[in-house]
């Protein structure tokens, strides 16, 4: 049986170094702020956006909303994001996704500046990577990883995904950890095949216990960043948690697992940023 990584007691260490962190800005009279922008009215949005600011409030960290109505135009969301870019006072920006349909997506978070990009969207991952505000989710994973002490360099990292959010930059993050990484994607022949190579398998693709059984080579650890509604609505994973749980040395579970990570990662990014503004 795998060891099960969860998510709660590794988001509630970070957290608690955020906590420590933020007690010393404020200490130097810096409140890190991180605005929030949403567009529209997606339901599931603001039960996101609600969520992040309660943990700023809880962490002792201001947080600002601007709600805008869905038929809000490109320019004038473009004109708020470069006030807040301008705003000495806001640390990080975070333009909540997605944007209703005649938004470019690319455009609106380009246009953060990089310094305040929160989400990460814009991070290169530089060779100086403690100066990166890293993607939230895959650096989450990153998080899990260290907190179960798995070491990954030299070992073979397969990532299944590679959305500019999940996938790449996970790849990019398990490659700067010095390990041989293969990224997988729909168009990739005999998926089954090299998934059993991996001695650490990220599955970012979107679909319900999507990786079984079969897929997994014995002893490997296994991260399911999936998200998912079953038929019965409830949240379930990428991959086959009850079959694949008997064959990996550790794996993440859906519920409770890597969902729980994104959260804190933004935090942890908006205080470095808070830090990194105000040296
Ligand atoms: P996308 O839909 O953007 O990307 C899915 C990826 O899976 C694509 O690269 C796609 O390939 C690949 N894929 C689809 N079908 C197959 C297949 N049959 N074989 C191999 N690869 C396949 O999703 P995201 O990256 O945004 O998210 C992935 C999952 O992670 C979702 O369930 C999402 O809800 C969840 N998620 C969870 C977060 C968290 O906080 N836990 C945060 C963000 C996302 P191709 O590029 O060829 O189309």
């Amino acid at each position: 049986m795998a060891t099960i990584i969860r998510g709660k007691e590794v988001a509630e260490q970070v957290l608690s170094q955020v906590k420590a962190d933020v007690a010393a800005l404020l200490a130097r009279g810096v409140t890190p702020c991180l605005a929030v922008i949403l567009v529209g009215d997606d339901p599931a949005s603001r039960i996101y956006v609600g969520k992040k600011k309660e943990k700023c409030a809880e962490l002792g960290m201001r947080s600002l909303e601007f709600t805008l109505p869905a038929e809000t135009q490109e320019e004038e969301l473009l004109a708020l994001i470069a006030k807040l870019n301008a705003d000495e006072s806001v640390h990080g920006i975070l333009c909540q996704l997605p944007l209703p349909k005649h938004l470019d997506e690319q455009t609106i978070v380009r246009a953060v500046a990089p310094k305040k990009d929160v989400d990460g969207f814009t991070c290169r991952i530089s060779a100086d990577a403690r100066r990166d505000l890293m993607p939230c989710t895959p650096a989450g994973v990153m998080e899990m990883l260290a907190y179960a002490n798995v070491s990954i360099a030299g070992k073979h990292c397969v990532v299944v995904g590679r959305s500019n959010i999940v996938g790449k930059p996970m790849a990019a993050l398990l490659l700067q950890a010095d390990g041989t990484v293969t990224i997988c994607h729909s168009k990739t022949r005999d998926l089954a095949n090299i998934t059993r190579q991996a001695d650490i398998l990220v599955a970012a693709v979107g679909k319900p216990h999507f990786i079984t059984a079969d897929m997994v080579k014995e002893g490997a650890v296994v991260i399911d960043v999936g998200v998912n509604r079953g038929a019965d609505r409830k949240v379930i994973g990428d991959v086959d948690f009850e079959a694949v749980e008997k064959k990996a040395s550790m794996i993440t579970p859906v519920p409770g697992g890597v969902g729980l990570m994104t959260i804190a990662m933004l935090m942890k990014n908006t205080v470095r940023a808070a830090a990194q503004q105000n040296p």
